[in-house]
């Protein structure tokens, strides 16, 4: 039987084109960009709609929750998979946190372009082609919300947006996988936890990144809370290391709010147990700070957010946990 397949579109690059003033803007529609994929028909019985057309800095998490519903409905009635395209500049993000909200097996595919419709080669086309195969294909049941980008299939726990032009502008330390003749090949398992669920009309909680740099006194701490913030993500040298000043102010913070410690590199595994000196991993875990695991901090704010917005920040430490280990049942 031919799968089903609905394309959610949000805008972005791969929807901007000239507009009235200077420079590109998201106006195509889900169906015009439908319209240059002829070949995606050959695929699947597909749907096309939009749920907004803006630059990716504009979606927010109402606007996640929102979609992540739209797609558990698509599931409920028998959906083979969804596709959703967006600006390329948040997908990070929104892809992992519609990851943390989905628990269906229904693939959801997120993709994009880097080139505008109007440049040579633009991307989106290709990149819309192998999301609706990914979408449309059993082998990428179960594996929850995946990025196809340039033809490399991303888990959304992992991926990051490395560069600001190139059309392989997005990284996975090891990616899930590769298309091949038109098709999905993965090599492994996307981590996957149970879904988070959030309750209609919860807030959305301030949860600010704190980055210093050297020589940085700590005066955005008491600043952040000041404003209102419900957690705080400090951006760290290295493994989760600050200056003996940020450690004394974030666990101050620490009594009031949530502190999660993640690290600047954007690679790796945040520490716990090498670094003695004040301000390194172990002291700031004693001041009661959690370490972001592997996540980056822009995937460890959204992971406090929801975990803040659906039972407790207990629940932080599990989502921040991404090794693959094998089921003992
Ligand atoms: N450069 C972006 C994109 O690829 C713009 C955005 O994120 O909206 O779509």
């Amino acid at each position: 039987m031919t799968p089903r397949v609905e394309i959610i579109a949000l805008g972005g690059t791969i929807a901007s084109v000239q507009g009235a003033g200077p420079g590109v803007v998201p106006s195509l529609t889900a169906a015009d960009l439908l319209d240059a994929v002829p070949a995606a028909g050959g695929i699947a019985h597909i749907g096309a709609r939009n749920l907004a057309n803006v630059p990716s800095t504009e979606i927010d998490l109402p606007l996640v929750l929102r979609l992540a519903t739209e797609i558990h409905a698509h599931e409920t009635e028998g959906v083979d998979g969804v596709v959703v395209t967006q600006g390329t500049d948040t997908i990070e993000e929104t892809a992992f946190a519609l990851d943390l909200l989905h628990g269906g097996a229904m693939p959801v595919v997120v993709t994009g372009a880097m080139r505008n419709p109007s440049l040579p080669g633009p991307d989106g086309p290709a990149n819309l082609a192998a999301a609706v195969a990914c979408a449309a294909d059993p082998a990428c049941r179960g594996q929850g919300v995946l990025v196809v980008f340039d033809d490399v299939i991303h888990a959304a726990s992992w991926v990051q947006k490395g560069d600001t032009s190139s059309t392989g502008a997005f990284r996975s330390p090891a990616p899930l996988g590769w298309m091949s003749e038109g098709r999905p090949v993965l090599r492994g398992p996307a981590p996957r936890r149970p879904a988070l669920s959030v309750a209609d009309g919860t807030e959305v909680p301030f949860v600010p990144i704190l980055k210093p740099g050297i020589g940085d006194p700590p005066h955005l701490v008491p600043a952040a809370l000041e404003a209102g913030a419900a957690g705080i993500v400090a951006d760290l040298a290295g493994g989760g290391h600050a200056h003996p000043a940020w450690a004394d102010a974030l666990g101050e913070a620490r009594r009031r709010v949530p502190v999660v410690f993640a690290s600047r590199t954007r690679g790796g595994r945040v520490l716990s147990h090498t670094y003695g000196q004040t301000g390194a991993e172990i002291d700031l875990i004693s001041r009661g700070l959690v370490g972001a695991g592997d996540l980056d901090a822009l995937k460890a704010r959204i992971a406090l957010i929801l975990a803040l917005m659906s039972g407790g920040p207990e629940r932080f430490a599990d989502l921040a946990d991404l090794a693959w280990r094998p089921k003992t049942s």
